[in-house]
């Protein structure tokens, strides 16, 4: 990237990854840091290995020095400083076959986790308390909800909902699921009760980490919510992905919303689907009222351009809050095949 000072003075939050600097985190930060107010840099990503020395996620080990470094002059510089972390979109872990989530077709998905998972809710409490004891104000959580609305038929959801709906565990099918509507309707609110569960776990691990560190302010977790027209924005994400906004902003109380992740196009004003987009933005508000914080964030925008649409977004919904990514995930067209394709 050439011009990253453009960027850093459009007052963003920029998520790096290692890749994205072509020099030394020292040389980076000398050159920059009179224009950037926030940075971000992965934690961990949705290859599953972080970038930090942790004692229980893989490790690249070539990039720990740099995220050290960078955390730790960002932060003595007083400029927000944000780590991401990949939460279900873990395609290490997920190579095991116990907690990868699974289609209605019984097809293995080995690039995300069962959100249904007591276990791996407690690895990602470890990567938080991992995390917080670097310098660091806040994470930004990826993949915190589920694939779409027919995941997961794992063998342990089988067993946990059909009961709920009576059905026997070997016979639960999505269409069983959605042909009633309150089959339905018991499936969304189980599957967002386990995704905000998860949430707790991560939140709890984080004011542990702030006791033992003394961290002046509380680390916060901002919790990435996909919006997509293709799975009907934020109304739709609740039942297809699992999230209940109104326990994020209990939770943690940050909600970062990932703006048409599956869409290349944002729509323009004056159109109806831009109207429909800010109203679907309105439930932001309230995190805003109770003190937390509302982000619009976009994956691959490298040019000042798709930043102002953006932001010109943002303006409309009263979210200032602006986060990107110069590059998609490396799992990108896995992850959107699986969300929208023929599952
Ligand atoms: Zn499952």
């Amino acid at each position: 990237m050439s011009n990253f000072r453009e960027f850093f003075m459009q007052k963003l939050l920029i998520l790096l990854r290692p890749t994205d600097l072509d020099m030394p985190a020292k040389d980076f930060i000398s050159t920059y840091a009179s224009y950037m107010e926030s940075i971000g840099i992965v934690g961990k990503g949705p290859t599953g290995h972080v970038i930090y020395p942790s004692r229980t996620a893989p490790v690249d080990a070539e990039y720990t020095q740099l995220f050290e470094d960078l955390v730790g002059l960002t932060s003595a510089l007083d400029i927000h400083t944000v780590a991401s972390m990949d939460f279900y979109t873990d395609a290490w872990f997920a190579k095991d076959p116990k907690y990868h989530t699974v289609s209605p077709r019984g097809e293995p998905m080995p690039h995300q986790i069962c959100p249904n998972r007591e276990e791996f809710w407690q690895y990602g409490a470890e990567i938080v308390g991992e995390l917080a004891a670097y310098p660091i104000d806040e994470i930004l959580l990826f993949g915190a909800g589920f694939i779409r609305d027919h995941f997961c038929f794992c063998e342990r959801c089988r067993n946990d909902f059909a009961p709920l709906v009576d059905q026997e565990p070997n016979r639960l099918t999505y269409e069983y699921i959605i042909e009633n509507p309150d089959h339905h309707a018991k499936w969304h609110e189980w599957r967002s009760g386990k995704v905000s569960e998860g949430l707790k776990y991560l939140q709890a691990s984080a004011r542990d980490a702030d006791e033992k560190v003394g961290r002046e302010n509380p680390l916060s977790i901002s919790v990435e919510v996909l919006l997509d027209p293709e799975t009907g924005f934020s109304e739709g994400g609740k039942g297809q992905y699992g999230y209940d906004y109104s326990s994020i902003l209990e939770i943690t109380g940050n909600v970062m919303i990932n703006m048409y992740p599956w869409s290349p196009i944002l729509p323009s004003k004056g159109s109806s689907e831009y109207d429909e987009l800010i109203e679907s933005l309105y439930y932001t508000s309230e995190f805003q009222r109770r003190g937390g914080t509302a982000s619009l964030f976009r994956w691959g925008v490298t040019t000042i351009d798709q930043l102002r649409e953006l932001k010109a977004i943002g303006k409309d919904a009263n979210i200032d809050r602006i986060v990107t990514t110069f590059s998609y995930p490396s799992d990108y067209s896995t992850r959107r095949e699986s969300a929208i394709g023929n599952y």
